[in-house]
């Protein structure tokens, strides 16, 4: 298999929150490696903004105290070179200072990409100054780092505030689980292979669980956190996605918005959640450390810290089929996975060997980025026949070598930004509808004053959580298994 690196176009990048941590940690050592594997060309530009008060070169110094700390394997010459595509300029995003000098710093002919790296309040006010001064040409792009809201009321604000200034097909929405290498195959596995899809529905599906779990806490973004909570900081948007990507019916074609009007459908036919069929949960102090009281300023906080529902869709694919969808923090393990469970055969020719299990398919995210399906074979030698439950396991390091390094998802992202692919963003109709099903869900257990349950840090979440499954007959799969 042949790596490819196909250079984009030239380009700037205007990078506002460029002193950030979301800036320095990920967006600039992600296209410092674009740099390094050849994919920026000569005329292409990094314009970092913020209101800090610094030229080019102490802009450089930190971002290369920045590489030493996030991205230590670079090559000294190499970074020098991509440093020397680097500049910076002070906004203020809500004021006047420095808008003109931004404005004379970019070239007319490449391409324009506008990255919001800052939190979503100023969103509407840097979109409206880009047009006010004459930057939002009609083939720029935005790009807006989640979150995008705190509810429906919030998003469609938001959405009015870019679509003021800019068309839809500019605004880039991120989403850096759609840029994981697996997320899209798992449109490659289904879409690409004949083998799935036939059994892709409520006759040949059990249920879906889909599970983020995070061995890290809410320490340092507790304040942010105590706002939010697992319900919109993960489901809403990350869980919500891959569900759609799992359940949304075969586009057309592989283009931006023959796949986003499949996703809204998958969204729009979610059904209201009943409230026996959500577990929410705080972690507590404990051997792990603080537990999340200890980091919000809130001590009778009810904001979640882990989430599992189970959803419906409503349609004629998936009627009946149940979606588990599980997220949470200071978990047993850091693991991201969607995981079909098929129906177990419906009759057993071998005797004396107990229920069959159904086969499995799971597309695992984190670690290890890779597909397992659980088969049943003969246990191999003498002794009579037993069978036993065996993983055909493809991980993608394994199979694929060095192919298999695919670039970071914001990396991915970014070039796509360039490249003019909205395909792996989310269109503005699309966050809407995420928001119209979990604003209800959030503001029932709001109005009745629900308290998450206590669960232990290093655990698999609240007893209420495998209770969900265990009322239905059923098991979720193990944290760290
Ligand atoms: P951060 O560390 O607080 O950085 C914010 C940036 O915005 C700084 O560069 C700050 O620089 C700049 N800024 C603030 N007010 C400004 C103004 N009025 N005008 C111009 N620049 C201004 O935040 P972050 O963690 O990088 O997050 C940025 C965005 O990404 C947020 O929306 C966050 O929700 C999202 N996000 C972050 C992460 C993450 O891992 N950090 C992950 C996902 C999404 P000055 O103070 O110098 O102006």
């Amino acid at each position: 298999m042949v790596s490819r690196v196909i250079p984009v176009d030239p380009f700037d990048l205007v990078l506002f929150g460029a002193t950030g941590d979301l800036a320095q940690r990920k967006i600039l050592p992600g296209l410092y490696h674009r740099f390094e594997v050849g994919q920026m060309p000569d005329k292409a530009r990094i314009i970092g903004t913020a209101r800090s008060d610094m030229n080019s070169d102490g802009f450089r110094d930190l971002l290369r105290a920045s590489m030493q700390k996030f991205a230590p394997d670079f090559k000294a010459d190499t970074l020098d070179q991509f440093l020397s595509r680097v500049e910076y300029v002070p906004v203020d995003a809500l004021g006047d200072a420095g808008w003109k000098t931004l404005g004379k710093s970019l070239s007319d002919d490449a391409v324009r990409a506008f990255y919001l790296s800052v939190g979503p309040s100023l969103f509407s006010g840097i979109a409206q100054r880009l047009h006010d001064h004459g930057m939002a040409t009609p083939d720029s792009r935005i790009v807006v780092e989640k979150p995008f809201g705190h509810d429906l009321a919030s998003a469609k604000a938001l959405n009015e505030g870019l679509r003021a200034c800019f068309e839809e097909h500019q605004i880039y929405r991120i989403d850096h689980y759609l840029g994981k290498e697996t997320v899209q195959n798992l449109m490659a596995l289904r879409f690409a292979n004949s083998l799935f899809e036939p059994l892709w529905n409520s006759t040949h599906v059990d249920h879906v669980q889909i599970t983020v779990a995070e061995t890290v806490g809410v320490e340092g973004r507790g304040a942010y956190y105590d706002q939010s909570g697992a319900m919109r900081d993960m489901i809403q948007n990350h869980l919500v996605q891959l569900l759609c990507l799992t359940a949304m019916e075969p586009p057309s074609k592989f283009s931006s918005n023959a796949v986003r009007d499949e996703k809204v459908k998958v969204i729009e036919a979610l059904e209201p959640v009943a409230q026996a069929d959500i577990a929410r949960g705080q972690y507590r102090t404990g051997t792990g450390g603080d537990g999340y009281l200890d980091h919000v300023d809130n001590p009778a906080s009810r904001t979640e810290s882990f989430i599992a529902l189970k959803a419906h869709i409503g349609n004629w694919r998936w009627a009946g089929v149940p979606f588990y969808l599980r997220t949470g923090k200071r978990l047993r393990a850091r693991e991201s996975e969607i995981a079909v469970f098929f129906r177990d055969p419906p009759h057993t020719i071998f005797p004396n060997v107990g229920p069959l299990h159904g086969n499995v398919l799971v597309i695992r995210l984190q670690p290890d980025e890779g597909i397992t399906l659980r088969t049943t074979i003969k246990e191999p030698g003498q002794g009579g026949f037993r069978l036993s439950d065996v993983a055909l396991d493809m991980s993608f390091a394994d199979a694929l070598g060095d192919d298999s390094q695919s670039p970071d998802a914001y990396e991915r992202l970014i070039m796509d930004v360039i490249r003019g692919d909205q395909t792996l963003f989310m269109r503005g109709d699309e966050a809407e509808a995420a928001w119209a099903w979990v604003d209800p869900i959030i503001h029932g257990w709001e109005e009745r004053g629900d308290r998450p349950s206590r669960y232990d840090q290093g655990s698999s979440g609240p007893e209420e959580a495998l209770m969900l499954m265990h009322r239905d007959g059923r098991r979720w799969r193990q944290i760290g298994g």
